[in-house]
């Protein structure tokens, strides 16, 4: 057998620079090592904080750093990942990482990997993989009911005979019935061109990669099968969070972390089970004054015990004695809490979420039902999904809702108290939403288990990528 032939699976990584997207990544980079690929991570300075603990556990990954131009773009110092960056300065952001593209190509160069895995977000990968004759693998940092409504609706465009924003609209041949309104789409459908790039790289990839399982979005997975622009090259491999054992160093981690409990742990410690709303908006929540004052003042006005994580600019505008009045019964945490441990405590009873697709997932996982309340991107889409499709959550408000800050409405203290009652009251509706997440819990765990779809799906892809690089060196030997 050739050395080349020989030689473990070689795989490059390009997260994109978005804590929310680049840890995903890098543990589906920790399941390819483990299925014994070599990986290469390809980051900048201001993000190898991220990477270091995938080093540390298997030093023979390794990292390529790329210098990323924050001066050349008038950026402000420091500013390498899309996370702490202020809103309005995001499309220079995306023109920087696009500047990456001649750095990656001598990478590409140099190192010659089998193979590159990208994020959807960096549609021009797809191009600079064929330069190199290589498969370039899709991973989208969004759910797959989310990652088909975008594809249909690029491409049977239902949207363009409809100029008022809040008419809905369907989706043809879709499996569910779900309306949406131009207002509540995604912002890339601002950029027609954008959606031909996406499209056009999705459809020169190998493969598409989605951190989901199939338990979860059976009906899209068998919808991507037949209508997907890849067919069954849909690879289903999450909740990759859950893959595997912790390794020495992150259970010494955890160990000190009982011994130093974070206060809002040890807060929930004394709660009832299931008594705790749980009110969380990610790491990129963005939300005016008067609102952020509505949903202290719904909070305040249920009745109900709440934990609830506020950015740092958003905490200003907590009202004077807030805290104070609800002492015991609501505790605000600012800036940053431990979202995953908080959900799966057992006090936690609902999550009050903006639907990032990496919370989305930590609901399910957790068996948490959710009270949907997006922001911007795609969450208007996993509300839907979670909402009319999975069944597991219900929204904060059903007025008019969009991803632009200058058209949304003020959700009032009314409606954050009525969703917040509605989920914590119990009855027979939520008591079905919270036995159809429990036994998502369960089937996501098993599709992690050993002969799990996830961990199946993971075999089919690295099984599909060595027998690519074995016919190119078949083809060229
Ligand atoms: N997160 C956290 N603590 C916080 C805020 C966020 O642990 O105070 C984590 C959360 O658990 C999730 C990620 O940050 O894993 C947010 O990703 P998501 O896709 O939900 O939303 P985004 O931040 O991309 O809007």
């Amino acid at each position: 057998m050739d050395s080349v032939e020989a030689s473990p699976l070689h795989l490059l990584f390009f997260p994109f620079l978005a804590n929310s997207h680049m840890i995903p990544m890098l543990d589906i980079a920790r399941l390819a090592v483990e299925h014994g690929a070599k990986a290469s991570i390809v980051t900048t300075p201001g993000n190898v904080h991220l990477v270091d603990p995938l080093l540390r556990r298997f030093p023979s990954t390794s990292l390529h750093l790329i210098p990323f131009p924050t001066a050349a773009f008038d950026l402000p110092d420091g500013c390498e990942n899309l996370t702490v960056l202020p809103l309005p300065l995001a499309e220079k952001f995306f023109n920087a990482v696009f500047a990456l593209r001649d750095p990656l190509n001598d990478l590409l160069y140099s190192l010659r990997p089998d193979a590159i895995i990208s994020d959807v977000i960096n549609p021009w990968t797809a191009a600079l993989a064929g330069e190199h004759h290589i498969p370039h693998v899709l991973f989208q940092s969004n759910g797959l009911f989310a990652h088909c409504v975008v594809n249909d609706l690029a491409l049977h465009r239902p949207y363009d005979s409809i100029s008022d924003r809040s008419q809905p609209f369907s989706i043809p041949g879709f499996p569910h019935p779900v309306q949406l309104t131009r207002s509540q789409l995604p912002e890339l459908f601002n950029h027609p061109t954008m959606l031909v790039w996406l499209r056009d790289a999705e459809l020169s990839s190998h493969a598409v990669v989605v951190n989901t399982f199939y338990a979860l979005e059976p009906y899209y997975a068998e919808h991507y099968y037949k209508h997907g622009p890849l067919g069954r090259h849909l690879f289903l491999v999450g909740p990759v969070a859950l893959f595997g054992g912790d390794s020495e160093e992150e259970e010494e981690e955890k160990k000190k972390k009982e011994e130093k409990k974070e206060p809002c742990l040890e807060w929930l410690d004394k709660k009832a089970n299931g008594s705790v709303v749980y009110v969380g908006f990610g790491t990129m929540g963005r939300m005016k004054e008067e609102q952020v004052k509505e949903l202290a003042f719904g909070l305040e006005s249920s009745g109900e015990a709440f934990v609830w994580v506020v950015e740092s600019r958003a905490s200003e505008w907590i009202p004077e004695g807030y805290e104070k009045r609800v002492e015991g019964r609501g505790l605000v945490v600012r800036g940053w809490a431990p979202q995953k441990e908080i959900l799966s405590h057992l006090a936690v009873g609902c999550f009050l979420s903006h639907c990032g697709w990496n919370s989305v997932m930590e609901a399910v996982t957790a068996g948490v039902p959710v009270i949907t309340w997006p922001i911007h991107s795609e969450q208007f889409v996993n509300e839907k999904m979670l909402v009319e499709v999975v069944k597991v959550g219900i929204p904060a408000w059903e007025g008019f809702k969009s991803v632009k800050d200058e058209e949304k409405v003020v959700v009032p203290a009314e409606a954050v108290v009525a969703a917040v009652k509605r989920l914590m009251s119990g009855g027979e509706e939520v008591a079905t939403m919270r036995k159809r997440v429990g036994e998502l819990a369960e089937l996501a765990r098993m599709a992690v288990a050993e002969n799990g779809t996830s961990n199946l799906d993971i075999n089919r892809l690295i099984s599909g990528l060595v027998a690519s690089r074995h016919e190119k060196f078949t083809v060229k030997g």
